[in-house]
């Protein structure tokens, strides 16, 4: 089950692995005005509020990206849906043989519009080889994960809009201010494409971890964006919301939601396995 989040832990961090850059830590002016009162559904007051963070993070300098490329990530993850490469790519029985190139919706460099549409488009195929050339292509790892982190963000609200037959929100206005830029000392290579950092190795300059490695031994999946630790409290801010909050899903007989914990994981299971996520 591959779930999103991003909470107060992600707002109001105070360690260097987890600060949020910029003057905007409060609030970011439009996004308050991000809701679902118009929707055809209720949607839980966490939901939103959880969405309106997410949109909060988007418009504010990330750790290794200021805000306009945080943005530019976000626009560019919404025009692959229409971009007749992607399209073609998707259709072809290997997307690697397909030549083209695709249709941008900003001025990111191309080797960040491959990645993000690459990503966005068709994630289930993605492979160590196309990995390997978009580090050649000169993105750092560190941008990397924090690119898969705005991209998911991007995908998982304006998703849910579809879902709910919601238009999707605008993108909020980019904050000024300067990235981050701390590495966790304790990232270590050699178990999946980018360096994670494990529970073990973390100080507290990646407090705000603390909200996703819920259990001695976390999953891979909450491991997967810690290069980036603000990214992947993010992610799991969501999650929690639009799933379960780690401490609870140990707990499957309890009902936490409108509907029960089978009948989330049957949702879960089907989603999944449409998106080729093997998890
Ligand atoms: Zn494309």
């Amino acid at each position: 089950m591959l779930a999103v989040n991003l909470g107060g832990a992600v707002i109001a961090p105070i360690r260097a692995g987890c600060r949020m850059s910029g003057a905007n830590r409060a609030g970011v002016a439009g996004i308050d005005l991000l809701s679902y009162e118009q929707a055809g559904i209720a949607v839980r007051a966490d939901l939103a509020a959880a969405h309106r963070r997410a949109w909060q993070r988007l418009a504010a300098p990330g750790t290794w990206l200021d805000a306009e490329r945080r943005l530019a990530i976000a626009a560019e993850t919404r025009a692959a849906r229409d971009c007749r490469h992607c399209a073609e790519c998707r259709a072809a029985l290997s997307p690697y043989g397909v030549s083209g190139s695709h249709r941008p919706a900003t001025d990111l460099p191309g080797n960040a519009v491959e990645i993000v549409h690459r990503i966005a488009a068709d994630p289930g195929r993605l492979t160590r080889a196309w990995f390997d050339r978009a580090m050649a292509s000169g993105m750092t790892e560190t941008e990397f994960v924090e690119t898969v982190g705005v991209a998911a963000t991007t995908i998982a609200v304006d998703v849910f809009c579809r879902a709910i037959g919601v238009a999707p929100h605008p993108l909020p206005a980019p904050q000024p201010g300067e990235p981050s830029r701390a590495r966790p000392a304790g990232a270590r290579s050699g178990t999946a494409w980018v360096a994670m950092l494990a529970p073990e190795d973390r100080t507290a300059e990646e407090a705000c971890l603390d909200g996703v490695y819920v259990s001695p031994d976390p999953t891979f999946i909450r491991r997967a964006l810690s290069l980036v630790p603000r990214e992947a409290a993010g992610l799991f801010d969501m999650v929690d919301a639009q799933y379960l909050p780690g401490r609870l899903i140990p707990d499957v007989a309890g009902r936490y939601r409108a509907i029960d914990r089978a009948q989330m994981e049957l949702i879960a299971g089907r989603v999944s396995a449409i998106n080729m996520c093997f998890y």
